[in-house]
């Protein structure tokens, strides 16, 4: 990834939790990595395309000189914030504030916190169970999601009930969808949503077979990748009715990369018929 290196800015500030930093003030050297694409602004040697960071530096002054934290944590939170705000092209910054002189009758070569922030992307998880209280594990496995402390739910669809698809030797599936907001990577999520159907006791016997807890990560944003261990949008999904209208109640009409529109798509659909709203 590229990135903008803003290093060692001196500064002098009123941040600290003893009164007399409060009154007296001391240096802070902080620095910025800012991560961004900069093909463009190399290839066109045009300032338009990258982030002029003489304006970037007199963001990062105006907090650091501005209203007084107790914590060089908050600082640098306020910081990673106002720069992810200010400049939508940013995909990720990191933070380092540093004390090079705390108050302390001590001597030692200063004291720093060192932050990276993620800006949150949406992302879309669809749910299904067809083995013991299925609803059970649908809401246990949300509340898991909701407890991560990178991950919160922001919305949810209805419940259904649908027949089997592809292996259809088995009970009906529960299914659902959310959206989540998180700051954590697609490979990070997935991970997650892997040990949280394990935790959830999984067993991986039949390929499409019976599951306590299938958890698919269907939309990350706007993303497109496809690896073997992580293909977004879920490659499957477009054919899915059990997938399909469970997400169209939960994000935009055209929020899935390659279909324009999720109603038109559920129009043609085939297999709408074995989804029924479920009511417990
Ligand atoms: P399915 O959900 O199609 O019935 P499984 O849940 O058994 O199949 O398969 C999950 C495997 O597929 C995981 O090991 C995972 O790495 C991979 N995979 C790739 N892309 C995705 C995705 N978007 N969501 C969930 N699993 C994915
Ligand atoms: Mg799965």
């Amino acid at each position: 990834m590229d990135k903008i290196v803003m290093s060692a800015m001196a500064f002098f500030g009123y941040h600290g939790v003893f009164p007399e930093e409060n009154k007296l003030g001391q240096r802070y050297i902080v620095d910025a990595e800012l991560v961004l694409p900069l093909s463009n602004a190399g290839r066109n040697d045009d300032l338009a395309e990258t982030i002029n960071y003489a304006e970037a530096y007199e963001l990062i002054k105006g907090i650091v000189e501005g209203p007084p934290f107790k914590l060089i944590e908050a600082l640098a939170e306020k910081l990673a914030d106002a720069l992810l705000e200010r400049y939508p092209e940013l995909s990720e910054v990191a933070i380092r504030v540093t004390k090079p002189n705390p108050p302390f009758a001590i001597y030692f070569a200063g004291v720093t916190v060192e932050i990276k922030r993620r800006r949150p992307v949406e992302a879309c998880i669809s749910l299904g169970s067809n083995l013991g209280d299925r609803m059970d594990y649908l809401e246990r496995a949300i509340r898991l999601l909701d407890q991560h402390p990178n991950v919160s739910v922001l919305r949810r669809s209805a419940v259904y009930e649908t027949d089997p698809v592809g292996y259809t030797d088995q009970g009906p599936f529960l299914n659902m969808a959310v959206a989540v907001k998180t700051d954590l990577t697609a490979e990070e999520l997935l991970a997650f949503m892997l040990e949280t159907e394990q935790v959830l006791g999984r067993v991986r016997e039949i390929r499409f077979g019976p599951r306590t807890l299938d958890l698919d990560l269907i939309l990350y944003g706007k993303e497109i990748k496809g690896t073997p261990q992580l293909t977004v949008p879920h490659p499957r999904m477009g054919e899915r009715a059990f997938v399909l209208i469970p997400l169209a109640e939960i994000v935009a009409d055209d929020a899935v990369p390659g279909i324009d529109s999720l109603a038109e798509r559920l129009k043609h659909l085939e297999g709408k018929d074995g989804v029924r709203i479920w009511i417990a």
